[in-house]
């Protein structure tokens, strides 16, 4: 007898509104972000990091706005390890019908030495009065993340863990700031964090696109176990960009057994939230970008599209359906008869043999790349005179 195993729960988090917005070129307006929060929320994410409210007035009031209109996500306001960054977060989530602060410690040598010019020890005395600070100004949900922890030694970051988890961090995050992490070293690094904290304390990952691993890494998290991830639509971030939620929940819809985890992630808003933040944003998104691109539905090749009429499956293994986007059959040189006729057909016409062959014949002939339908159209009827017209 086989047994079917309950899917354990993956939370998402998504970053969009902080690390997303604080890239170059993604500055949004307080409107702007309370659109995407609210697209956010519909979209079924866990946790919406609404921004940094100690950065200034504006942040601060985006905040409040966002913690104040969303009220099916937990809203998380970032903030660094002092005492006036994590009083103005307590200020901006006041209202929110749930609420997390995000505290930034310090894990890495090179962050000890040059970014702030601290020892590991005041790097600990400054994570536990941290939490115990932002445990007084009334949170009781407190993540720790400690920077730059993949280049951390794994001692000290146990120990970072464990002195936040003491103080009352109820979740740790695992950011991998610079992004120089490889799949092959997750497990490892999930162990080190939980072999440190209780049990209950929730294990988090926060991944960047540098070397182009960002949805790997996250994916190596969820299979070894990880509670939540961070995310951002677009896969928006710093530098090459944080993980991209789309990508994580394609991967996670196409191989359902293999991950057995289930998310509260509507898919087919998908398509609809990515648009709104690249319109946005004005944000370019490369044509053959998975799931958003403007080619990943789309097909202009003949063999292709002659199987994807008889049956999608043939060359897609995503369906665009569940993600809310439509697959398209671009007519161009490369395109072959089926296709043509299948378009022809569509426009309410009727495609005879004849028309169909004298169509291809001018199209595999064209110098342009590809035959927009209203192209298309008016050959087709130009084609239909033609053939009408007495001799
Ligand atoms: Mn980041």
């Amino acid at each position: 007898m086989s047994t079917v195993s309950v899917p354990r729960p993956l939370t998402i988090f998504d970053t969009s509104l902080r690390d997303g917005e604080q890239a170059p070129g993604n500055a949004m307006s307080l409107q702007q972000k309370l659109r995407i929060a609210r697209e956010l929320e519909a979209l079924g994410v866990n946790t919406i990091e609404a921004g940094f409210p100690a950065a200034s007035d504006n942040d601060l009031a985006a905040v409040q706005a966002i913690a104040e209109a969303v009220r099916d996500s937990r809203i998380c306001a970032f903030a660094r390890a002092s005492r006036t960054d994590i009083e103005a977060a307590a200020r901006a989530v006041e209202k929110a019908q749930a609420s997390q602060i995000e505290i930034l410690g310090v894990a890495s040598e090179i962050h000890l030495r040059h970014k702030r010019q601290i020892t590991r020890e005041q790097a600990l005395e400054e994570i536990e009065s941290a939490v115990e600070l932002a445990r007084r100004a009334g949170f009781d949900d407190i993540c720790v993340a400690p920077e730059d922890a993949t280049r951390a030694e794994p001692e000290f970051l146990g120990a970072m863990c464990a002195a936040a988890a003491r103080a009352g961090a109820t979740m740790i995050l695992i950011p991998d700031t610079v992004g120089c992490l490889l799949p092959g070293r997750v497990p490892a690094l999930i162990e080190t964090v939980r072999s440190h904290v209780p049990a209950a304390v929730k294990v988090a990952m926060h991944a960047h696109d540098d070397l182009g691993l960002a949805v790997a890494n996250t994916l190596a998290a969820i299979e070894a176990g990880i509670d939540e991830i961070q995310v951002t639509l677009c896969g928006i971030g710093e530098r090459a960009g944080n993980c991209a939620l789309e990508e994580v929940v394609a991967a996670l819809a196409a191989h359902p057994a293999h991950f057995n985890r289930s998310t509260t992630i509507d898919s087919r808003r998908i398509y609809a939230a990515c648009r709104l933040l690249v319109e946005t944003l004005q944000l370019p998104i490369a044509r053959g970008k998975a799931v958003i691109g403007e080619n990943a539905f789309a097909t202009a090749a003949g063999i292709h599209q002659a199987a994807i009429i008889r049956n999608p499956q043939t060359y897609e293994f995503l369906e665009p359906d569940m993600f809310g986007a439509e697959r398209r059959m671009v007519i161009s040189r490369h395109s072959g008869r089926h296709a043509l006729k299948a378009k022809i057909e569509a426009f309410g016409l009727a495609p005879t043999p004849g028309l169909i062959e004298s169509i291809y014949r001018e199209l595999t002939a064209s110098a342009e790349p590809v035959c927009s339908d209203s192209t298309l159209r008016s050959l087709v009827l130009r084609n239909t005179a033609e053939a009408a017209a007495p001799l």
